[in-house]
């Protein structure tokens, strides 16, 4: 009897422990795929996956339909409408090691015979982004959607729109597109724009995302496009799915076949027949494809491909990567492997990678102040290497975070590094803590570290500000701005000349940068004469950046690269811009009355009035050059746009008619060129046509702007 009882004992337990997997994942995935914000490790989930995986493999009375091993994400709960694929999106099976693949590769050569071992792999990097679905009918863009639990995700269209590097229409540049076609792939934030993101929000004082996924994720489904256009998000490409042009629910997949019983009905052939010229055809068509994408004919390259981008390529890319894929290359062996369990294609794999996260010490925290005064925490850490490099200093944010996360200096934590950002501080290790003792809680400051001065707190936001404008602190950060890469872009002027600058009573504000000399500099420690002369000739280049470098350059607040640009078009000049009253600076398409009360407050400030005039005698450009698209359709052409078009939403219609060279008014008159009507045109339709204006739909104004390059 003893040994029925004990492996029913055992069974129950093994049970147990299934349910409590199952239960674990399913409130992760929640937490991931639809609050954006997860509270388990990536690495810690895998690990739980790969267990209750192991268990159901080993006991496959174990494995129920609803197990997170048998399903893809999860079922979409927003209030955005819902979206059918085509054919199902899917996920991926995972190997953590080069045996992994290899049996992972043996498998397939059971089902296929070794036809794989002659034609080779396709191997891609593995964004860490949204996967989304992009449908293109007769080579437009109709509907977008997020994949949801692969079967049903959410209609995300307007959001997508706003994406730039998204063509709203296939270029001819590839094989001809099928009439209908799903183009999946990933939507990602570049680490740079994440980064900048982040910095100008915790200088705002809104809340940091914690990672670009989630916040590409959360920006993607967002109820309101306008919140989407404002985040940097980018998309690559890499497979595509095809039904026949009715849009019937038939099709297949190619980086992802349909199962062999799917019907294969009336569906329009792919014009490629492998993976590699799969890619090759996106990139035809004008969709971005992720670079160092390699074939490789064994797997003795795909490992070398694999350790390349883990330990050299990955540390430099601006996105984020969790992996690499390995699929089939011929898409006639993908279709003959299919698909396993619903849930992951048998003829891809996604390498993963080790978790960019070390452990290491948190010596101290110290304070920085930013440019609008901001008091920005970061963590001084015992060095550690990470990705292969060493990591001494990371952001905290602010104080609000470093109170939420319990963080104490000479606590353990938990360090993360990502390509170009700057590392973060993930988490402290409370049960490292010596015999449980808490170490003293650091609060945020009361006084300026730079100069003494009592700070500031907006009750509405999280950071808290040096007031003085004059605070040394602050200035230097305003200088390290105005020069850097993104704003006037002078060579050579690094923080620690800057520094030395400043030091040395050479420059105090942004002006004093033009008034250098090389004889000035020559004196100073760590300048030869050749790269005194240098730094002069940088400076003196960087007088002729266009107007919307140098507002950026200033620091209004809120003024962001974008906000100047649209600033800087729309007035041409700086002092036509200081006149602007708010009313005339919120007219501007794109800004708000935030940013147009921040401008009229900048330039109603005596010193920033001074500043202007320093600059003007310094002989700095005011101007910005107009943008004359010369090869553009609509140049020099006055548009006006009415009722809904099928497509393009208002804003994204504007910017592709400005980026022809054509100009978007709001009424109708003599001086009216063209005029696109969509659906429920009303008054100004009837205008146009008694003035005799031309007027075309949206089908033919994608027509002449496919002559006009789009980014
Ligand atoms: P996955 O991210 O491991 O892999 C599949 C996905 O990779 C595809 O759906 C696609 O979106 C993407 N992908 C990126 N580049 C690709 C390329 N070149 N070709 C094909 N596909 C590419 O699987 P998943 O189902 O999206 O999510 C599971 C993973 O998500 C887990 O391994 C875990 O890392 C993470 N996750 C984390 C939590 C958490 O709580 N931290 C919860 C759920 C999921």
């Amino acid at each position: 009897m003893a040994p029925s009882t004990h492996s029913s004992d055992s069974a129950a337990a093994r049970s147990a422990r299934a349910a409590d997997l199952r239960r674990q994942l399913d409130q992760a995935s929640y937490e991931y795929y639809v609050l954006d914000q997860p509270t388990l490790a990536d690495s810690a989930y895998d690990r739980l996956f790969r267990e209750l995986q192991e268990l159901e493999s080993a006991h496959p009375a174990l494995r129920t339909a609803d197990s997170p091993t048998q399903r893809v994400g999860a079922a979409p709960q927003s209030q955005l409408p819902k979206h059918t694929h085509l054919v199902p999106m899917l996920s991926l099976g995972n190997a953590f090691t080069d045996d992994e693949v290899a049996a992972w590769d043996e498998r397939i050569v059971r089902l296929v015979g070794d036809a794989v071992r002659n034609t080779g792999y396709a191997v891609e990097l593995k964004i860490d982004g949204a996967a989304v679905s992009l449908t293109y009918r007769d080579g437009v863009f109709v509907t977008g959607a997020t994949r949801g639990n692969g079967s049903v995700g959410e209609d995300v269209t307007p959001n997508l729109r706003t994406i730039r590097d998204i063509p709203l229409r296939l270029r001819d540049g590839g094989p001809p597109a099928p009439a209908l076609i799903e183009i999946r792939g990933e939507v990602y934030m570049p680490f740079d724009r994440f980064e900048h993101m982040n910095q100008a929000r915790a200088a705002e004082g809104d809340p940091v995302f914690a990672n670009p996924r989630n916040a590409a994720a959360g920006a993607l489904r967002q109820l309101d496009p306008a919140i989407t256009a404002e985040r940097p998000l980018r998309f690559f490409g890499y497979a595509v799915a095809v039904g026949d042009a009715s849009g019937d629910a038939t099709g297949q997949e190619a980086g992802r076949p349909r199962t062999k019983t799917a019907a294969p009905a009336r569906r329009s052939p792919l014009p490629f027949d492998s993976q590699w010229d799969l890619l090759d055809a996106l990139a035809g068509w004008g969709i971005p494809v992720a670079p160092h994408r390699a074939r490789c004919r064994t797997l003795a390259d795909v490992a070398a491909w694999a350790h390349e981008v883990e330990h050299r390529t990955r540390a430099a890319l601006n996105f984020a990567i969790d992996g690499g894929v390995i699929k089939v290359d011929v898409l006639a062996l993908q279709e003959e492997l299919g698909v396993v369990g619903g849930r992951e294609p048998r003829w891809a794999i996604a390498r993963k990678f080790a978790p960019d996260i070390a452990v290491t010490r948190l010596l101290d925290i110290g304070v920085n102040v930013g440019r609008t005064g901001a008091l920005n925490p970061y963590a001084v850490l015992e060095p550690v290497e990470i990705g292969g490099t060493t990591v001494k200093l990371a952001t905290l944010h602010n104080f609000d975070l470093i109170a939420e996360k319990d963080l104490r200096v000479g606590d353990w934590v938990q360090v993360k590094r990502a390509g170009e950002v700057i590392p973060q501080v993930i988490a402290p290790l409370p049960e490292r803590r010596e015999g449980g003792r808490k170490p003293p809680v650091t609060k945020a400051p009361t006084r300026c570290p730079v100069c003494g001065t009592a700070v500031e707190r907006d009750p509405e936001e999280v950071a808290i500000y040096c007031p003085n404008v004059a605070c040394p602190g602050r200035r230097l950060e305003a200088l390290v701005h105005f020069a850097s890469r993104g704003a006037m872009d002078i060579r050579g002027l690094s923080y620690a000349r800057i520094e030395q600058l400043v030091a040395a009573n050479l420059i105090t504000d942004v002006a004093d940068i033009f008034a250098l000399t090389a004889e000035q500099l020559e004196g100073l420690d760590r300048f030869a004469e050749k790269s005194a002369a240098n730094l002069i000739a940088a400076i003196d280049e960087s007088r002729t950046r266009p107007l919307s470098r140098l507002l950026f350059g200033l620091g209004i607040r809120h003024v962001g690269s974008t906000a100047a640009e649209l600033l800087a078009r729309q007035f041409g000049t700086l002092d036509v811009l200081a006149k602007a009253s708010e009313a005339e600076i919120v007219a501007v398409r794109g800004i708000g009355a935030i940013i147009a009360r921040a401008v009229v407050a900048f330039f109603a400030d005596r010193t920033a009035r001074q500043l202007v005039t320093k600059l003007q005698k310094a002989k700095v450009n005011f101007t910005e050059p107009r943008s004359v698209n010369s090869s553009g359709a609509l140049k020099g052409l006055t548009v006006v746009i009415t009722g809904t078009l099928p497509t393009l939403s208002r804003d994204r219609a504007t910017e592709v008619i400005e980026q022809a060279g054509g100009r978007v008014t709001s009424s109708v008159s003599k001086a009216t060129n063209l005029l696109v009507a969509g659906a429920e045109a009303g008054s100004k339709l009837d205008k146009a046509r008694s003035l005799g204006t031309e007027i075309i739909d949206e089908a033919e104004l994608l027509r002449r702007l496919d002559a006009t390059p789009q980014d």
